[in-house]
């Protein structure tokens, strides 16, 4: 798989850190929040302009000091702005680049959050035709089950990786502009493409957030389900939380990368059907091995980040 970092030369050291007029948020909610309160906190932008769906939103992150002042539409905000960052589920960024695009300065960078690239790519390239050479797609490794502008913080990204998948017709410089701003923000930049990023992140991201929906799911609708759920302790817990995710992101999500996650869904099956197959014969030595080579594998597996808890 092909990881590979930006140039030495694209860190920002703090004197050279990108600076920005006006910083607009489209999408006020846990990412666009956060993304928000580090650009503050990294100074990297003298007004920071917020635009959400609902108006409470836009609301409550003027009230919690989010941002700066609130805008009425997305064309509204963008306009102006030298640093645009797209925070809204991966469905709505097409839609939302075509309200912008008449706004746009042609040195407005443009960055998103979406958890999946290949589709993001194909609708900023049909939303912004030539423009879209200034919308550099992004996905923050961070983040949570929690949804809201109420969950949102300063230290999100730091420590944590973002993976930016270039569209062809970027300007080096742009990526260049990119990587420095999530540094300033504390994270570590890695560069894919859309299609690689898409197939890791349906095995370890995607795929995981489906089975778990699809667990609870079966064990809640039971007839015993409820009182099962009250006795239900840690490892119910830990493994269920992405199930507490927002679903209308997810909905998308798996939508954006059904083809990818749906293969991924295969392997899954035929490895479950293995472990099926050996509990029916009664071939506990054979399931034994299949677990510890699964135990083994997570104990081998080594945390990028201290708390890898997004999706
Ligand atoms: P969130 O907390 O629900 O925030 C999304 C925000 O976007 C909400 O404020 C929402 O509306 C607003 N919004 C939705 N549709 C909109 C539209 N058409 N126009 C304007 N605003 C709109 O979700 P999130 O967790 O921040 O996720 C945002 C993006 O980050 C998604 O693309 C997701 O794939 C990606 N991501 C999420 C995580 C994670 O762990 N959550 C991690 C990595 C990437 P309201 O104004 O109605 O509140």
């Amino acid at each position: 798989m092909a990881l590979r970092t930006p140039p030495a030369a694209a860190a920002a050291p703090a004197a050279l850190r990108p600076q920005f007029q006006r910083l607009a948020v489209l999408g006020v909610g846990l990412l666009g929040g956060s993304f928000a309160l580090a650009a503050r906190r990294a100074s990297l932008a003298q007004e920071i302009v917020g635009y959400s769906k609902s108006p409470s939103t836009v609301q409550a992150a003027l009230a919690a000091g989010v941002i700066d002042r609130g805008a009425d539409s997305a064309l509204q905000a963008a306009t102006g702005a030298d640093l645009v960052l797209l925070a809204v589920p991966v469905a709505a960024i097409g839609p939302l680049l075509r309200q912008i695009r008449l706004g746009l300065s042609d040195s407005a960078l443009l960055l998103d959050v979406g958890s999946t690239k290949s589709d993001v790519a194909e609708a900023a390239q049909q939303a912004l035709g030539k423009l879209a050479l200034q919308f550099v797609p992004c996905h923050p490794i961070a983040g949570s089950e929690r949804s809201g502008v109420q969950h949102a913080q300063a230290t999100l990204f730091e420590g944590r990786r973002v993976v930016l998948t270039p569209l062809p017709s970027n300007p080096e410089r742009f990526v260049d502009v990119a990587t420095q701003v999530w540094e300033a923000l504390g994270a570590v930049v890695s560069l894919m493409e859309p299609g690689e990023h898409d197939a890791a992140f349906a095995a370890v991201s995607h795929l995981p957030h489906l089975l778990a929906y699809a667990f609870v799911y079966a064990v809640a609708r039971q007839p015993r389900g409820p009182s099962f759920l009250q006795l239900a302790g840690p490892g119910f817990r830990d493994f269920t939380r992405i199930a507490a995710s927002d679903p209308t992101m997810w909905r998308d999500v798996f939508q954006a990368n059904a083809t990818e996650v749906l293969q991924q869904l295969q392997g899954f099956k035929q490895a479950l059907a293995g472990f099926e197959a050996q509990m029916r014969q009664g071939n506990w030595q054979v399931l034994e091995s299949l677990i510890r080579q699964a135990s083994q594998s997570r104990q081998d597996w080594a945390s990028p980040t201290p708390a890898d808890d997004a999706p």
